[in-house]
């Protein structure tokens, strides 16, 4: 039983508060938005708007929405913009104020988030491309809060070491694992037995394989409870959402895969839960608004009145769980395969979902297709040991080429 209650002190630190270390919580926080025009940046700006003499928006970046960004960047005056996808200079460059440096590419996105004068980066865009950005801020020793989970999936090792390397502080903003970490505060890493993500099974919770086959995008991009950007509502639909969250939570609270368990709680009340090794559960509790954990980790370790309606229990009434079984659910049972596999399994679980989410979103593959098309990927990897960014991005993109051949049946077995 001794290594099971050893856990290594992490830099995410959810022991006793060291208070000490944000002695500036009640300065200007200097804050860069990457992925500013999606659901998460826009209700980050939310927040930002409702403290403003909390944070002053140094950058903001989009993938592509140039008038989006442009709006965004008049309304916060924003120094600096990014727009990662290429596009032609000439025809935005005069959509964007004259105080506003404009940069393109995925490499500004680095460049932004590494800025000197930047205390605090959201990193809220698509996929591996939170990766770098990540690391630079963190090795910067600047915070991020982190709501691409996709970052740390393809690049936990490496982001765990950029955390111990630069000093910086790593935030969840995700919900369940925001849920955790604020249950974990004032407890030390030694207390905690387990942790439990809660998951609301999706549109399709309990339908029959059958049924599944005939799903539309439509009823699949239909959340019963979240509205979210369209890659994460899919994959809350096959809960390939929650086996990627499994391996979030693995390397943000540095929790081997048997400690991490999923409970279908199909009302999104209960956001996670904690268990204590003397039995003791702690859970966080909320209505479903993401406006909640962006400011906890926007504002941490301050807690201000917020834009979330408190929850009224009476009205609840009840709450209900159900065992996750990996076995009824293909995509978690991958998930925590691929954590024991280790290597750049994880990798390539994310980029061949990322792939296959977007077939099914062009009609190209039927729903329950998607898993498959992410195992098959998987079958057919060799991994390497996933230490360097290199490897990470070789993986990424072997993956990514891999499913394609898969989807368009160009490739033999
Ligand atoms: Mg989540």
């Amino acid at each position: 039983m001794k290594g099971k209650t050893k856990i290594k002190r992490l830099t995410i630190s959810f022991d006793l508060f060291p208070l000490n270390r944000y002695y500036s919580f009640r300065t200007m926080k200097r804050i860069v938005i990457l992925g500013a025009t999606g659901s998460i940046g826009r209700a980050a700006l939310e927040v930002i708007e409702r403290f403003p003499d909390r944070f002053q928006v140094v950058g903001l970046s989009s993938q592509v929405n140039v008038t989006g960004l442009a709006e965004l960047v008049h309304k916060f005056h924003a120094e600096e913009a990014v727009i990662a996808s290429e596009v032609q200079v000439q025809s935005v460059q005069d959509l964007f104020p004259s105080f506003c440096r404009l940069s393109f590419g995925e490499m500004a996105l680095s460049q932004l988030s590494a800025r000197e004068d930047v205390d605090l980066v959201l990193v809220s865009v698509v996929g591996i491309a939170g990766l770098l950005p990540t690391l630079q801020a963190l090795r910067k020793g600047k915070t991020v809060a982190l709501a691409t989970k996709e970052a740390l999936v393809a690049g936990g090792k490496l982001v765990r070491r950029a955390l111990s390397e630069g000093k910086g502080l790593l935030l969840p903003v995700d919900s369940e694992h925001s849920a955790i970490f604020q249950c974990l505060q004032g407890n030390s890493p030694e207390s905690l037995e387990k942790i439990i993500l809660t998951a609301s099974g999706g549109p399709f919770y309990g339908k029959s394989q059958e049924a599944l086959e005939k799903v539309t995008v439509d009823e699949a991009l239909a959340h019963p409870v979240w509205r979210m950007g369209k890659k994460v509502t899919i994959d809350s639909a096959t809960l390939m959402n929650k086996g990627l969250e499994v391996i979030e939570a693995h390397y943000l609270f540095d929790l081997p895969p048997e400690r991490i368990e999923v409970l279908i709680h199909p009302r999104s009340i209960v956001h996670s839960l904690v268990q204590f090794r003397d039995g003791a559960m702690l859970a966080q509790l909320s209505l479903p608004d993401m406006r909640l954990p962006i400011q906890f980790a926007l504002l941490f370790p301050e807690r201000l009145p917020s834009l979330v309606q408190p929850l009224d229990l009476s009205q609840v009434k009840r709450l209900d769980f159900e065992k996750a079984d990996p076995e009824r659910f293909p995509a978690l049972k991958l998930a925590y395969q691929v954590l024991s596999s280790g290597g750049t399994f994880p990798t390539v679980l994310s980029a061949a979902d990322e792939i296959a989410v977007q077939a099914f979103l062009e009609g190209r593959i039927t729903f329950p297709r998607i898993v498959e098309v992410v195992e098959e990927v998987l079958s057919r990897h060799s991994p390497y040991p996933g230490n360097t960014l290199q490897e990470a991005l070789e993986a990424d993109r072997w993956a990514r080429k891999e499913a394609e051949k898969i989807i368009s049946g160009k490739s033999s077995k």
